[in-house]
């Protein structure tokens, strides 16, 4: 029997995780649904680093970026278990026509001349992620009122429908 709840999020990887703790922070009884236990997820493996990439310029995007960008930087500033900023640099192979789309979105993105075959390099900081303390971390905000279930049986025609009940209520 699956416990009364206002929201079902089905993941229990770092997105899902992370709905649900909002979800939970704002008032709402949530179910997370899990095929695989949150510590076996592709979140787990994941180098988690903030880098805008296989995107091309978007608003919508570069609005995502930054908001992920103060979020991270801001756990990494208060300690939360695996949030930490990396100074980081990258070397630019192509003609450098001026900053990135997406370096609005980030703190201190200085340019510099480099040696060929480079054209540049680009100096800024970016919030990175140690997965399996941050996962864990995020559990342990949910377990006070949230009820995570594994279950591989979610991948079947029952529990899909089971799962659609439950959100419906
Ligand atoms: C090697 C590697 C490096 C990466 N590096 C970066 C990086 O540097 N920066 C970056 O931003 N991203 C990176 N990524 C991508 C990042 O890992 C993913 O975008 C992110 O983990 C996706 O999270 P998720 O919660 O959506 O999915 P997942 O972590 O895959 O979780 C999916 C969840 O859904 C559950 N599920 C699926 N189907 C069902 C179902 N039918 N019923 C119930 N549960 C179900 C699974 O059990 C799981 O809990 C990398 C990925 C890899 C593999």
């Amino acid at each position: 029997m699956m416990a009364a709840a206002d929201v079902v999020v089905v993941g229990g990887g770092v997105v899902g995780m992370t709905a649900a703790v909002t979800l939970q922070q704002r008032g709402a009884r949530v179910t997370v649904l899990s095929a695989d236990d949150p510590a076996d997820t592709v979140s787990t493996v994941a180098a988690a680093v903030w880098y805008p990439t296989h995107t091309d310029e978007d608003p919508r995007v570069l609005d995502w970026a930054r908001q992920t960008y103060t979020k991270l930087s801001r756990q990494a500033g208060d300690g939360v278990p695996g949030a930490v900023d990396r100074p980081t640099r990258m070397l630019l192979r192509e003609p450098y026509v001026g900053p990135p789309w997406w370096a609005p979105a980030c703190a201190d993105l200085l340019a510099e001349p480099a040696a060929p075959p480079y054209t540049a390099l680009l100096r800024f900081t970016a919030p990175a992620v140690e997965m399996t303390p941050y996962l864990a971390w995020l559990r342990q905000r949910l377990a006070a009122g949230a009820t995570v279930r594994i279950s591989s049986a979610y991948w079947g025609k029952r529990g899909r429908r089971q799962v659609a009940a439950s959100c419906l209520r």
